[in-house]
């Protein structure tokens, strides 16, 4: 496609989606994210020649959630390589994000590295390896964002500390199975600071840009090798919004990851990272206007990985 105008395309998305923005419930499960002003949007591409574009609420800034568990599984493969799939799996779950039954059937391994007990198992790989598991995360943010302010929104770490009863049960499950080496307490805060980190979608769509990139990021060192970040690629579309990751496959062609924020993140390989934020979420756990305006994106560009 010749001289796409990417800043017509969103500006007309965002005008597109608004009868959407009062659909859906914010996540209430941590309390203080329901203190958000829930109807609000915004959508930006960062492609991989260095350009951004941005519509809606640009430099609105939102905690990152699960899409945070990218970067954990990026950190842990970094550190692990091939030798991580010993702990996680790579399949869909078709379960809801927190589930916990699965855990059980399959002797403490969870199914894939993106429903939570998948990120808490390999948060806990990673917490053994690094020294300073935080500021390893948020060094890695500010420097693939470009925005050296990157901070944890704390409100929000605590609240999901305080209220961690089920992502507790999930990782004494895994430990009861020898599949946890660290106190259970300690990897879950690194984790709930990791999911309260804060960035806005131009910040988002640019940190994650090496998924886009072969794995490389602006400067053209490696974040992962090519193979790796084809893997993580395959893995985001097969299990990335977690039960609903065949509809939004089919309806947007385009490996994402979701959060309970309202943020979805989706790669465009070799093109773009594309940061979309809208805090009222379907029955999945997903962002209704979210998931739209990637729809949207993907029927108006022509764009699909296929
Ligand atoms: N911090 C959230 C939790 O552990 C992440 C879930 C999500 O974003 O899907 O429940």
């Amino acid at each position: 496609m010749s001289q796409i105008d990417y800043q017509q395309v969103l500006d007309e998305i965002t005008k597109e989606v608004q009868p959407l923005l009062s659909q859906g419930k914010v996540a209430d499960y941590i309390p203080a994210l329901a203190e958000v002003e829930p109807n609000q949007f915004a959508i930006a591409i960062h492609t991989v020649d260095g350009q951004t574009y941005c519509a809606g609420d640009c430099g609105a800034r939102f905690t990152i959630q699960s899409v945070s568990k990218v970067m954990t599984l990026t950190l842990a493969l970094q550190r692990y390589g091939d030798e991580l799939w010993q702990r996680v799996g790579k399949e869909p779950s078709g379960t809801a994000f927190n589930s916990l039954t699965q855990l059980e059937f399959e002797q403490g391994i969870p199914r894939n590295p993106f429903i939570n007990a998948g990120a808490i198992v390999t948060c806990d790989a990673l917490y053994s390896r690094l020294s300073a598991p935080m500021h390893s995360m948020l060094e890695s943010f500010r420097q693939l964002s470009g925005n050296a302010q990157v901070v944890i929104d704390k409100k929000v770490a605590n609240s999901e500390y305080e209220f961690r009863h089920r992502n507790a049960a999930m990782a004494h499950l895994m430990k009861s199975f020898g599949n946890f080496n660290n106190e259970v307490d300690d990897v879950l805060w690194a984790y709930f600071n990791f999911c309260a980190i804060e960035l806005n979608c131009v910040e988002l769509a640019k940190a994650y840009n090496y998924l886009a990139n072969q794995g490389k990021d602006a400067n053209g060192n490696k974040v992962l090798s090519a193979r790796q970040n084809k893997q993580l690629n395959s893995l985001l579309f097969t299990s990335g919004l977690y039960d609903a990751a065949g509809d939004f496959g089919y309806r947007v062609g385009m490996p994402g990851k979701s959060g309970v924020s309202g943020t979805i993140l989706a790669v465009l390989p070799n093109q773009f990272t594309v940061a979309v934020w809208a805090p009222r979420l379907n029955s999945y756990g997903n962002s209704v206007a979210g998931i739209a305006a990637l729809e949207r994106l993907s029927q108006k560009l022509d764009i699909s990985i296929f």
